[in-house]
């Protein structure tokens, strides 16, 4: 029996259990850390083995195939054991793919944009009636969702499309996945700490989403990202897939074109030129899969934006009020301060990944009038904008930020909170800080009420 050993049980672990159980794989799971309740249930259901806050490792070294977690360094010794043996690793998606029948396959990459375009084009799909599954970074994990396919019929009835959110660690352990449609946002500096400080080296991860695409595949794509156009350049002849390059100038004043067609984003909750062209993708995407022009409208109509990305809290005393706690690198910080065309009070700060603020410095002196620094260590955002002339203060609770950003804040003004670093310092995540900050902002008074 194939004896495959999987390292990390999160969601794609557990998610690559199952799918390995079910083939009938000899399946044991093995995770340095606490495994989470909600895992730990469902693989005692299935009655997979499991160890957890160690790594047995003449247990995992006699396994014929490793399935690692994206979230494991190469540099861990657990890795470099398995490496010097020369096990075959693979990642989640790997294993989903090798299992996957009757079906089309998007997957969406970039630095940032990822969740918000993953989640646009399943809407598209699912809201025209199609048959999609969503899954990979959000959500479900692939393995998970292929699993629950494997009994059915290969029938017209049954074709799925499934929507992937895949990320560059994710990218890095394929081997033969082959996305029908491959989408790659933008590539700006992110997790360098993984790739040797390398950007050609995170660079070429990203690009690993087309390596097994052929000729009748398609590869949708941002030609105004210099990253990207600077590898097709180096590489011309090896991008197999037919290119689809979406240029800013097509989608000036919020209206995007493709073939006589025209898809209008302004009446929809997709807000900033960041999230048109995040469309603009999406919409060749639904149109490459065959949606006609109409079902594509509807759905870009009825479309919610997820949470914590540019998400209009409230206005009170005409003040707006926006939760980008998601925005935790400079670039998403960039645009978020672009799409808010109002003087700005911005709460930024966090745990510091490195960031160069340079490419904010024009936007900021252009748009924002006063600065709260939420983190435990704000020296650095002190001192980069120490000298732009506006007011800045430090906060160290969601609850203290917003009573000091009404403060600041007068009518006609947006209050942002676009931290541009991680939230580990004060928060358990993204979204805890995001969700502190929502319900601090529903809970303030109408200066009226005072
Ligand atoms: P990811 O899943 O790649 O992290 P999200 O959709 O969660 O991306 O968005 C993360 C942050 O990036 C948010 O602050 C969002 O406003 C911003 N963003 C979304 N789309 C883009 C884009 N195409 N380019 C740059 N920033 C974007």
């Amino acid at each position: 029996m194939h004896k495959i050993v999987i390292l990390g049980s999160g969601e794609s672990g557990t998610g690559a259990a199952i799918l390995a159980k079910r083939v009938g794989y000899d399946v044991f799971v093995s995770d340095k850390s606490p495994i989470k309740a909600q895992y730990k249930t469902v693989l005692e259901a299935q009655g997979i083995p499991y160890e957890e806050g160690d790594h047995s490792m003449d247990r995992i070294l006699a396994a014929d195939e490793i399935v690692k977690s994206p979230g494991i360094p190469e540099k861990t010794d657990i890795m470099l054991a398995i490496r010097t043996k020369g096990i075959p690793v693979i990642g989640e998606i790997e294993l989903g793919y090798r299992f996957t029948k009757n079906a089309k396959i998007v997957a969406i990459t970039g630095s940032n944009g990822k969740t918000t375009t993953t989640q646009l084009i399943y809407h598209l799909f699912k809201s025209a009636g199609y048959n999609a599954y969503m899954g990979g970074n959000v959500g479900d994990s692939y393995a998970e969702l292929v699993a629950g396919a494997l009994d059915l019929p290969e029938t017209k009835e049954n074709k799925r499309i499934y929507v992937l959110e895949v990320s560059s660690f994710q990218l890095d352990d394929i081997k033969t996945f082959k996305p029908d449609i491959s989408v790659l946002l933008n590539i700006t500096p992110d997790h360098l700490d993984r790739y040797e400080y390398e950007m050609s080296n995170y660079v070429r991860s990203k690009f690993r989403i087309t390596m097994n695409q052929t000729e009748i595949d398609l590869f949708i794509t941002n030609a105004d990202d210099p990253e990207i156009q600077g590898y097709i350049r180096q590489h011309e002849g090896e991008i197999r897939p037919m290119m689809e390059d979406i240029k800013k100038e097509d989608i000036k004043n919020g209206i995007v074109h493709l073939d006589d067609d025209v898809y209008d984003i302004r009446p929809t909750a997709l807000k900033g030129p960041h999230n048109i062209f995040n469309a603009a993708c999406a919409i060749n995407t639904a149109y490459a899969l065959g949606m006609d022009q109409h079902e594509i409208q509807d759905g870009l109509l009825t479309f919610v934006t997820p949470p914590h990305r540019l998400e209009v809290v409230a206005t009170k005393d005409g003040i707006t009020w926006i939760n980008d706690s998601k925005a935790t690198n400079v670039d998403s910080v960039y645009y978020a301060l672009q799409a808010v065309e109002t003087p700005i009070i911005w709460i930024a700060g966090g745990t510091d990944k490195g960031n160069d603020y340079s490419p904010l410095f024009d936007l900021v002196r252009e748009r924002v009038k006063a600065l709260v620094c939420l983190g435990v260590d704000n020296e650095k955002l002190k001192t980069v904008f120490g000298t732009y002339g506006f007011p800045i203060v430090e906060a160290k609770s969601a609850k203290e930020a917003v009573e000091q950003a009404q403060k600041l804040a007068n009518k006609g003004e947006t209050v942002l909170l676009s931290p541009a670093c991680a939230s580990f310092d004060l928060f358990k995540n993204y979204e805890d800080r995001g969700d502190q900050f929502k319900a601090a902002v529903v809970a303030i008074k109408s200066k009226n009420e005072e």
